[in-house]
């Protein structure tokens, strides 16, 4: 009894589908490699040295939690575009460096950039490099845009895989997805029933986690700035789409909206919301540590 508790502790419902759907998009080739990969382990547990051969080790960071910020747009795709001129691209790149520079004050968090600089990333590399870092959340970043300039104030998507939760979630994420239509790229699906029925049942609760992630970030922002809406709300969003790293998208403000153009124009606006998003994602790490405690005592 005692050592069931034990292994639930361990082995989460999660880990569990995690480790089924990877097991089902590996390829037979990579599969081999997998198997060597934890031959030479055994090995080295065996022996105490590794033996020389020449492979890939994927970058770890030292127990920290990686955390992939994301700046909207780039290069050939400025985004959206306020009155006076503002280019989304520049304001969101800004902020991503001023939530870089709080969170690298944090012992236990180690913080990268989808891209530092002005240059185009399609929403699909986007995804792929949170993978490649193994981050444990994804952050986009966007100031938007909509037709009437009245609208305003900032709002926090995730994904749904169902309808968007609402017409302005509908616009924007239609908005979004035609980032790649700017460079002509086009993404190619396919999946087995088997993948599909994995994916599925990940993403649904990767999207809970991106839920919980999103209440985070919208209780740091609450006070210090107005909220669009005051749920996180869902779209087919296409950089939200990893099944398995909880992501969202945050939309700082309106760019269309002359107000709050100028506020986004200005550092000390640019701080707060940096700070409002920061905070979010330490007190999401805190809560789920807490959980992680409780059940490791049961
Ligand atoms: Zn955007």
């Amino acid at each position: 009894m005692k050592q069931v508790s034990f292994i639930n502790a361990f082995i989460s419902r999660r880990q569990l589908l995690l480790s089924a759907l990877a097991l089902a998009l590996l390829p037979k080739k990579q599969a081999q490699a997998q198997a060597q990969e934890e031959n030479v382990r055994l090995h080295i547990a065996a022996n105490g040295h590794a033996p020389h051969r020449g492979q890939f080790h994927p970058v770890t960071s030292a127990g920290k939690k990686i955390v992939m910020i994301d700046p909207g747009h780039g290069g050939i795709d400025p985004g959206a575009m306020g009155h006076e001129g503002s280019e989304e691209k520049h304001v969101v790149l800004e902020i991503a460096h001023n939530i870089r520079d709080i969170l690298r004050e944090h012992p236990r968090i180690d913080v990268r950039l989808t891209r530092e600089t002005d240059y185009f990333i399609p929403l699909y590399q986007r995804v792929e490099i949170a993978h490649q870092h193994d981050a444990s959340v994804f952050m986009s970043i966007h100031a938007d845009g909509f037709t009437h300039p009245e609208a305003s104030g900032a709002s926090v998507f995730a994904l749904s895989n169902r309808g968007a939760s609402s017409a302005m979630a509908r616009y924007l994420s239609d908005k979004e997805n035609a980032a790649d239509a700017v460079a002509g790229l086009k993404v190619q699906e396919k999946d087995n029933y088997l993948q599909q029925v994995l994916f599925d049942l990940v993403q649904t609760d990767t999207i809970k986690n991106s839920l919980i992630l999103g209440k985070h970030v919208l209780q740091q922002i609450r006070p210090l700035h107005h909220l669009h809406s005051q749920q996180t709300e869902q779209a087919a969003f296409a950089v939200l789409k990893s099944p398995s790293i909880p992501s969202i998208l945050v939309e700082t403000s309106f760019i269309t909206n002359p107000v709050e153009e100028r506020l986004l124009g200005t550092t000390a606006f640019r701080q707060k919301m940096a700070g409002t998003i920061a905070s979010g994602i330490i007190s999401y790490f805190a809560e789920n540590d807490g959980h992680n405690r409780q059940s490791a005592q049961v």
